[in-house]
């Protein structure tokens, strides 16, 4: 079995080896049995149906939610030569019936199906007349009432179990959580089913968070030295927000476009639609912008504003680099965004035990922000892996200094003491710099022994001591009166000097970017012995067949096939076989061009 599924895999998605699991997964569905996959964004989890697909007889049935994705999935197959359809909502009556006919004469290896179709009569009736492969359950999260994918038609697919018994299901999700898990097993009936659980590590993604200081020019700077023309997406918290970055960015000649709920339905869909097809274009969204995505060449995933929560932020920063390729997740974060979100928590609608839960998570959240460890290690941590440190962090690269912050502390603290829990950290930094506004005068505040204490340090340091000191649990923000910093309990001790507060500091060796390439680090593809004149060409060549073939360029071939053609410069046949993604189909069709192409070039 291992020996034909191997075959398939080299011959038909001309990869040489199985990833982590995969081959274990391939061969207990191929032999007939169920299995739950919990496997990161990117980890491989589509191979591991469609091998089985091809190994068993019949047609495999496959369960997505994601509509509008399914056309490049299918054309995706379409081009490694596999026999695959899709029924939704956006076929015409007569394309409905010519799939289903294809799919009664056995003419079908792959049916992607809408889990609203599924569910119908005249759908099920249909299965009932073939001998379905198998049924792979694709977003198998869907089923959570508790996640924010919940899909209620997805409750019904257990009636796939009960109709079907003998054919096997195979039910996947990047989805962590352990109470997830569970739901999807009891939800689908999957309690026999043998559970493939991969590491949640992504190792390709390079984490960064950096502290706010003028956010977009941060952003700014980060996409024009680590990722110019590369294909990223940027996470703000409002609508608003999102419009206004994304004209912004495109002021600055990038090409940037917005995506948030509030938009007109056609042109969202616009937006998405060229953010997949074509190169380098950059989204600017809410978290509305999700699910939806499937695009493997992502470089870089940023947030203007923090996420909710670890999870919120794991599963928005795993939408980078699914292609295994060295991508970047780069946060900005500020004591501001730490105030908004203790007001969204705050101001909630939901019950008290919502709020302590969603409070529990922000904490969780600032805590990744502010480790001076391995951001990965902690990261992991959270979902439950264990794991040393990975040398491809902000804090692996240039580990940033602890300091003795027990001082400035003291004097952050009075300052809130004496001025009556009132105020947010701009005017008491104004206080403690001895700063001489209205304010400061109004309330005579120039009168008081905190007043200017803190003049040595400046505006920067201060705001990242009354961060650290929200985020230490010290200060607590108060919605009541408008953001005010209240001191808490845990105060206490270090005001009476009982209790020491250490701080990370970020060192400014050099500048941002400087650092990662003087250590030959930064987040981009290798190019290493890569004639990158020879790559324009094929990626222009690769541009034409995907405008004439109606595809996304990926469809035609990722990235790393043409670096791979550009850095081995194939003569024949033979030395495509030795390229990833060149299965037997793509060098049949593409071969002979690419060949040229390359021969030409070196003439
Ligand atoms: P997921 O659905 O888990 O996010 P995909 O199935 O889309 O991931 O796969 C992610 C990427 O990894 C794809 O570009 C795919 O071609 C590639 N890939 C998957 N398995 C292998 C493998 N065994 N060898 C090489 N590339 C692989
Ligand atoms: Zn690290």
């Amino acid at each position: 079995m291992r020996d034909d599924a191997l075959r398939v895999l080299k011959d038909v998605f001309g990869h040489a080896a199985f990833r982590g699991a995969q081959g274990e997964i391939v061969e207990h569905v191929a032999g007939g049995g169920d299995a739950l996959v919990l496997m990161p964004t990117g980890g491989g989890k589509s191979l591991c149906f469609q091998v089985p697909a091809l190994l068993r007889a019949g047609t495999a049935v496959v369960v997505s939610p994601l509509i509008a994705l399914m056309q490049d999935q299918v054309a995706a197959l379409t081009q490694l030569g596999v026999r695959a359809a899709f029924l939704n909502s956006t076929l015409t009556l007569d394309q409905v019936r010519d799939v289903e006919r294809g799919l009664l004469d056995g003419s079908l290896d792959l049916l992607y199906v809408a889990p609203e179709r599924l569910n119908t009569p005249r759908c099920l009736d249909l299965l009932s007349h073939i001998r379905p492969a198998l049924f792979a359950i694709d977003e198998a999260h869907c089923v959570s009432q508790w996640g924010h994918d919940f899909r209620p038609e997805y409750l019904q697919l257990s009636v796939l179990h009960e109709r079907f018994p003998d054919v096997p299901r195979i039910a996947l999700t990047a989805t962590a959580d352990p109470a997830t898990r569970l739901e999807i097993i009891d939800r689908l009936s999957l309690h026999e089913a043998k559970v493939f659980v991969s590491s949640f590590d992504r190792p390709n993604i390079r984490y960064t968070i950096v502290d706010k200081d003028d956010a977009r020019k941060q952003l700014l700077r980060f996409i024009r030295t680590e990722h110019p023309d590369e294909a990223g997406i940027v996470y703000c918290l409002s609508r608003k927000k999102v419009d206004e970055t994304a004209a912004w960015l495109a002021s600055q000649e990038l090409r940037a476009l917005p995506y948030h709920a509030g938009m007109d339905a056609q042109a969202r869909a616009a937006n998405q639609a060229r953010f997949q097809r074509e190169e380098g274009i950059i989204v600017v969204a809410t978290i509305a912008f999700g699910m939806g995505i499937d695009k493997p060449d992502v470089r870089f995933v940023a947030h203007l504003d923090l996420p909710r929560s670890i999870e919120g932020y794991y599963q928005e920063t795993g939408r980078a680099g699914r292609d295994g390729a060295a991508a970047d997740a780069w946060m900005a974060y500020g004591l501001a965004d730490v105030v908004q979100q203790r007001r969204f928590i705050d101001q909630s609608e939901g019950s008290e035990a919502f709020r302590r839960v969603s409070s529990g998570k922000l904490d969780a959240l600032l805590g990744l922000c502010e480790t001076a460890q391995c951001r990965r290690v902690h990261l992991l941590a959270y979902f439950g892996e264990q794991g040393g440190v990975c040398g491809n962090c902000d804090n692996c690269l240039n580990p940033p200094e602890t300091w003795d912050a027990t001082v400035a502390s003291q004097k952050a603290l009075s300052t809130i003491y004496r001025t009556g829990n009132r105020f947010g950290a701009t005017h008491l930094i104004d206080v403690l710099r001895g700063a001489d506004t209205e304010r400061v005068r109004q309330w005579g505040h120039d009168k008081l022994s905190v007043y200017g204490v803190g003049k040595a340090e400046d505006d920067h340091l201060w705001r990242s001591v009354f961060r650290q000191l929200v985020a230490l649990g010290l200060v607590r923000v108060d919605q009541e009166s408008f953001g005010a910093l209240v001191l808490t309990e845990m105060a206490r001790p270090v005001l009476r000097g009982e209790q020491t507060v250490m701080m990370r500091r970020i060192v400014k060796r050099m500048k941002d970017g400087e650092a990662r390439r003087a250590r030959g680090a930064t987040a981009a593809l290798s190019l290493e012995g890569v004639d990158t004149a020879l790559l324009a060409s094929l990626k222009a060549w690769r541009m034409t067949e995907a405008k004439t073939q109606s595809v996304p360029a990926y469809v035609i071939l990722h990235d790393s096939a043409l670096i791979e053609l550009a850095r081995k410069r194939p003569a024949d046949h033979d030395g495509l076989t030795d390229i990833p993604g060149f299965g037997s189909r793509k060098i049949e069709r593409y071969g002979e061009a690419l060949i040229k192409l390359v021969s030409d070039h070196a003439a």
